[in-house]
């Protein structure tokens, strides 16, 4: 499996053979497992301790991401935790992106802060920045790539180097991305995390999480955390995520081919002010990005030329585009950051790095893209 390329593995990395020949991986619905004698355990025990739909998921984690070691989990936020429970103690520091997630940087914040970790984030995405705010304390350095909702590409190689020079961990958050458009253990991460809710599950159907890394003694520490903490996800919603992956490339080149087109449509419309954009040859972080991934993926932010009302009708007249959070799904979703994703932000803070009340953030699904600009471009008619 491991000599196979991306779209083979998607497909059947996790395969298990069983007794009825089944060709895809069963949804094994059971909480505990049968002891040939009391105290003599076959391959698992009880359901939060593994399952073998879990155990398919986590193998296939593992292979698109070219990990030695996957681990599933019942939300990416889950997911998040159990990797702090696991790794972070009373003292150490935590140096992060700006734009992080924000439930990432809430749970940092509000949570981690209270057991006496802190953080420090850091705007820009130059070894300077990182160089200047990482401390010896510094345990973990935890970037996401491309950001949300700016898509800043950081490079991280360079992250990866800085970070083990100080003997911290380098720790991506791999979800705009995806393991097919980006593999953040090849360039030298330690460690990725996925929303699997987001473009691995594909299909908005499901809340997931993923953790996935090579080296063993640190792969025993989260698996004892995630048997310990329990956040671990059932096995219907392991058999979605599987499912999802299987088509994973078609989507993300679809996706990716979508979003360009969009893009460039949107750069040249007179009432857009600024596109931000990994794919466009005019964003700041273009060439790094080809370097960097196979793909410029489905995210795609905009500046409007107008307030908060001006974007307010033009997500009142979409009709392709369903107005929500989240992102990654085949269907088209429109988002206002600075009152939805990122409204427990602070509002000077937002201000200050970008997340203003023009800016708009579209989750490009894989409809027909024609069908798609004329839906953006009915609705920036009323605007
Ligand atoms: C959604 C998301 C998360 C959190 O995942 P949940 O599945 O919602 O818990 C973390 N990081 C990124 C980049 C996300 O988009």
């Amino acid at each position: 499996m491991d000599m196979m390329r991306f779209s083979t593995r998607a497909i059947h990395a996790g395969d298990r053979e069983d007794e009825t020949g089944a060709v895809t991986v069963p949804i094994y619905q059971v909480s505990t497992f049968r002891q040939k004698e009391p105290g003599v355990e076959g391959e698992y025990v009880y359901g939060r301790t593994g399952n073998p739909t879990r155990a398919a998921l986590e193998t296939a984690l593992a292979s698109l991401e070219e990990g030695e070691y996957g681990l599933a989990f019942s939300s990416g936020m889950a997911a998040t935790t159990t990797l702090a429970l696991s790794l972070l103690n009373h003292g150490d520091h935590v140096l992060a992106v700006h734009d992080l997630y924000g439930g990432t940087r809430r749970f940092f914040d509000r949570i981690m802060h209270n057991f006496g970790i802190s953080f420090a984030y850091v705007g820009g995405t130059t070894s300077g920045v990182f160089e200047n705010a990482i401390r010896p304390e510094t345990r973990i350095v935890w970037v996401e790539t491309p950001t949300n909702p700016l898509l800043q590409v950081i490079d991280i190689g360079m992250v990866a180097k800085l970070a083990h020079n100080h003997d911290a961990l380098l720790v991506v958050d791999n979800t705009f991305a995806s393991p097919y458009l980006q593999e953040p253990l090849k360039l030298g991460a330690d460690i990725v995390v996925h929303s699997t809710t987001k473009y691995l599950g594909g299909h908005s159907d499901l809340v997931g999480g993923a953790v996935v890394l090579s080296n063993a003694s640190l792969y025993e520490k989260v698996r004892f955390a995630q048997n310990a903490a329990g956040a671990v996800p059932g096995p219907f919603d392991c058999w979605l995520v599987l499912r999802g992956i299987k088509t994973l490339p078609v989507r993300m080149d679809r996706h990716s081919a979508n979003a360009l087109k969009l893009a460039e449509y949107l750069s040249a419309h007179p009432k857009v002010d600024a596109v931000l954009y990994p794919g466009l040859a005019s964003h700041p972080h273009h060439s790094l990005a080809r370097k960097q991934m196979n793909g410029f993926g489905g995210m795609v932010s905009f500046y409007l030329k107008g307030d908060f009302q001006a974007c307010k009708r033009l997500l009142k007249h979409v009709r392709i585009f369903t107005v929500a959070e989240s992102l990654g799904g085949v269907e088209s979703l429109i988002e206002h950051p600075s009152s939805m994703t990122h409204a427990s932000v602070p509002k000077d803070e937002r201000e200050r790095i970008g997340v203003t009340e023009s800016l708009l953030r579209l989750s490009v699904g894989i409809e027909d893209v024609d069908d798609l600009v004329t839906d953006l471009s009915q609705a920036l008619e009323k605007v």
